[in-house]
C-alpha cells in the first residue's frame, strides 16, 4: 500500500500534459472532532490518490483544511466521496475563478496539531462562539455603514496585491500578529462599533471571530467562504465588487485576478505591478514582487548577489547551502532590505 506521494514534481507535470484533461482548483476546511487524525489521513490519501486529486491538506483532530486540484472527469466521484464523510456531507467547495492543471503538482496530506497555524490556545476561549456569517450581498451592505470596520485578517504580503476598499490591513507576518494589533486599534469601539472581517477563503475568520467576542467584542461578522467565494457570488448575483486588485492564494498560481485594478509595486523598480515571485536562487526563495522587465534584467533574482549565486555550477550551489538550513529571508516575504520598493 503506497501512502505517500513517489512523483516529482516534474514527473507530475508531464504526466498532467499528457492526460490533456481540465483540472478545477479548489480548497475546502471544516472544523470537526476527529478521533484518529493518522488514520482519516491515510483514508484521504488512498481514495485521493486513486482519484488523481493533488494538492496540500491538514488534517488535524480539530478537523481538516485542503487545497486541492481535481481532474474534472473525476469531480462527481470526488464529490460523492467526501459527502459520505459525515462532517463533510454538502462542505462548501471554494472553486478557483482563474484555473490552472499545474495548480497543485503533489498530494501532500499531513497530519498536524491545528489546521491553521494560527498561535492560539483554543482552551482559552470558546472556538464554537463565531461571529455572523455573511454573504457577499449583505457583506456589501454593512462595508458602506459608517459604524463598521472592515478588517483584512491576511498577511501583509496578501492584503498588498489586493484588499476591499476601506479595509484595515494589518502589516503583519502571522495571523497570531494581527489579533493583538486589532484589538488594540478598536480597544475603544468594542460596543459600539460593527467588526466586520474577512480572509481568503474563510478560515482564518472561523478562530478570528469567536477570539474577538471572547475579547469583548458585541458585534461580530465574518465574510462567509472568503475573498474566494465573495468572487464567486458578485459574478453571479451581478453585485457590485467593492475587492480591488488580487486574492493571493497559496498554490503555483500565487494570485487571482478579482478587479483590474493594480494597487501594488515592483519591488525593484516601482512600477504598477501585482505579480509575486520567488526569487530563482534556491537558498534564498524570497517572496517578493517583481515586473516583467525586472525579472529578465535580474534573472528572477531578488538581488545581484542572488542572481550570480545562481550562475555557479549546482554542485557548489549546494556546498553554499549545506550546513546553512534555508535562508530565513524566505519568511520576510518581500521586506529584505535589498528590496528597493517594498510596502512602506
Ligand atoms: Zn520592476
Ligand atoms: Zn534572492
Amino acid at each position: 500500500m503506497q501512502l505517500y506521494n513517489t512523483l516529482s514534481a516534474k514527473e507530475r507535470a508531464a504526466l498532467i500534459d499528457e492526460a490533456g484533461d481540465e483540472r478545477f482548483t479548489l480548497s475546502f476546511y471544516q472544523y470537526a472532532h476527529i478521533g484518529n487524525p493518522e488514520l482519516f489521513r491515510n483514508h484521504l490519501f488512498l481514495a485521493w490518490d486513486d482519484m488523481n486529486v493533488l494538492g496540500r491538506i491538514y488534517v488535524a483532530k480539530e478537523g481538516i483544511n485542503a487545497q486541492l486540484s481535481v481532474p474534472a472527469t473525476n469531480f462527481t466521484k470526488f464529490k460523492s466521496f467526501i459527502d459520505k464523510i459525515h462532517f463533510l456531507y454538502n462542505v462548501r467547495l471554494n472553486i478557483a475563478i482563474e484555473q490552472d492543471n499545474k495548480s497543485f503538482l503533489k498530494l501532500k496530506v499531513k497530519v498536524r496539531n491545528k489546521i491553521v497555524a494560527d498561535g492560539l490556545i483554543d482552551e482559552t476561549f470558546d472556538v464554537t462562539n463565531k461571529g455572523i456569517h455573511v454573504d457577499a450581498q449583505t457583506f456589501n451592505t454593512l462595508i458602506e455603514q459608517e459604524d463598521t470596520v472592515l478588517v483584512d485578517m491576511r498577511n501583509h504580503y496578501e492584503s498588498e496585491i489586493g484588499h476591499f476598499k476601506n479595509a484595515i490591513t494589518p502589516d503583519v507576518d502571522t495571523f497570531r500578529d494581527s489579533l493583538d494589533i486589532i484589538e488594540d486599534d478598536l480597544k475603544d469601539h468594542k460596543e459600539d462599533k460593527k467588526l466586520v472581517m474577512y480572509c481568503t477563503g474563510g478560515i482564518r475568520c472561523e478562530k478570528a471571530s469567536a477570539y474577538f467576542k471572547h475579547k469583548g467584542f458585541k458585534n461580530v461578522f465574518q465574510l462567509e467562504g472568503g475573498i474566494i467565494e465573495y468572487a464567486r457570488q458578485v459574478e453571479q448575483q451581478k453585485l457590485d465588487n467593492k475587492f480591488k486588485g488580487k486574492n493571493f492564494v497559496f498554490d503555483h498560481r500565487r494570485g487571482e485576478r478579482i478587479s483590474e485594478d493594480i494597487i501594488s509595486n515592483c519591488h525593484q523598480c516601482g512600477n504598477s505591478c501585482d505579480t509575486h515571485v520567488n526569487c530563482a536562487n534556491e537558498a534564498c526563495h524570497l517572496l517578493f514582487i517583481q515586473c516583467e522587465s525586472c525579472a529578465s534584467q535580474m534573472e528572477n533574482c531578488c538581488s545581484q548577489e542572488c542572481a550570480e549565486i545562481t550562475h555557479l555550477p549546482h554542485e557548489e550551489q549546494k556546498k553554499l547551502r549545506s550546513g546553512k538550513g534555508n535562508s530565513n529571508k524566505i519568511f520576510k516575504k518581500g521586506r529584505s532590505e535589498k528590496l528597493k520598493f517594498q510596502k512602506k
